[in-house]
């Protein structure tokens, strides 16, 4: 038997979101945060037009993309670290911290890649339980030691959906140390609402120990492709790029993510009307009477405590798929208003049977 590091036996699998189907045929998948429209006709040509080239490698630097990004949110090109998928860049930045010894901090419940990063890479993870669903930054940064190397911040968060606020976040940041590198995984920032949520391009010029993470997988709509970056001072945006495999980001997906951002108007249009959907399915659950803290994501939480399974089974039932997790709750991706609908008459349902 060939050996492997003892480390993978034990490794938490990743769940990904899987659809289901009704008994009469109907399925909406509203377990994986997608996008809920089809993709834009642009973004489709120029996807066709790369696939002609797909017999060459794609440029290892993805210096289009990089200077199309550059240009979007006015940072230094060397700023820029891409990957396929902001899960592969943190994986990254996973490897790049990666030292006998070295503690990872991040809040739990949280996005569930970082468990699975950290063990991979051989890091230790240090997990901070939120509160009222939110992270606790004091907690994290009093969790702080001479062994930390990296914070993982995921606002809003995964999960639940909630957000923190631009001053409990400064006074966070100013009170970690400069040598601990602080990742704000702004996954779902184009989602975000409140103006009191800060958007960690603005904190980040006068902190070069912080990091910004953001994906096309959500609001452009390209989590099929894989295309993420990081937006970093200098030295942590090369760590990245030094840890990357080579030619990690494909054509396909380059020429997609220009495309995309040339398209962006729309793509944003498609945000505000999610954003509209969300504060509609936020509100038909409470008035239904569940318990849904405010998000500023494209999901919803519903703290269902022992009723999650079946929560999640009752939905099934109507086609609806949700993301269970354990005994504490549900995430709801805002889908199709048709989509949310069903899932509406399906809480309410479950509701009425308990
Ligand atoms: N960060 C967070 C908080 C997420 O929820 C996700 C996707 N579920 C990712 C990162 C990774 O997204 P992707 O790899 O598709 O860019």
């Amino acid at each position: 038997m060939p050996r492997f590091r003892r480390i993978l036996d034990e490794l938490p699998a990743y769940r990904a979101g899987k659809a289901v189907v009704s008994a009469d045929g109907r399925s909406f998948k509203l377990s994986s945060n997608e996008c809920p429209y089809d993709p834009l006709p642009s973004v489709v040509e120029a996807v066709a037009t790369a696939a002609r080239e797909m017999h060459r490698y794609p440029d290892p630097a993805s210096a289009a993309l990089t200077d199309a990004l550059a240009e979007r949110y006015k940072v230094p090109r060397e700023h820029l670290a891409l990957g396929a998928g902001s899960v592969t860049v943190a994986q990254q930045l996973f490897e790049a911290v990666s030292e006998p010894g070295a503690e990872v901090i991040y809040a739990w419940r949280s996005f569930e890649a970082y468990p699975l990063l950290a063990d991979l890479a051989g890091v230790t993870s240090v997990r901070v339980p939120l509160t009222d669903e939110t992270h606790d930054l004091q907690a994290m940064a009093a969790a702080i030691t001479p062994a930390t190397r990296m914070i993982f911040v995921c606002n809003p968060n995964n999960p639940t959906g909630t957000a923190n606020r631009s001053e409990e976040l400064t006074v966070f940041l100013d009170q970690v140390p400069e040598d601990v590198l602080v990742v704000l995984d702004e996954a779902y920032r184009e989602y975000v609402r409140d103006v009191d949520v800060p958007d960690g391009l603005g904190l980040y010029p006068d902190r070069p120990n912080v990091a910004v993470l953001r994906t096309f997988s959500k609001a452009y709509g390209l989590a099929g492709l894989r295309v993420g970056y990081l937006i970093a001072h200098e030295p942590v945006a090369s760590a990245v790029r030094k840890t990357t495999v080579p030619f990690a980001v494909n054509a396909i997906a380059q020429a997609a993510a220009i495309a995309s951002l040339a398209a962006e108007d729309e793509l944003l249009e498609r945000v505000e009307a999610v954003v509209k959907e969300r504060t509609r399915v936020r509100e038909t659950l409470l008035g239904q009477g569940w318990a849904v803290p405010p998000s500023e994501a494209n999901f919803v939480w519903l703290r269902l405590g022992d009723h999650t399974g079946e929560f999640a089974d009752r939905c099934a039932v109507d086609g609806v798929a949700v993301r269970p997790f354990g005994a504490e709750g549900a995430r709801v991706s805002i889908g199709s208003p048709d989509a949310n609908d069903t899932f509406l008459t399906a809480a309410q349902a479950f509701r009425t049977e308990l």
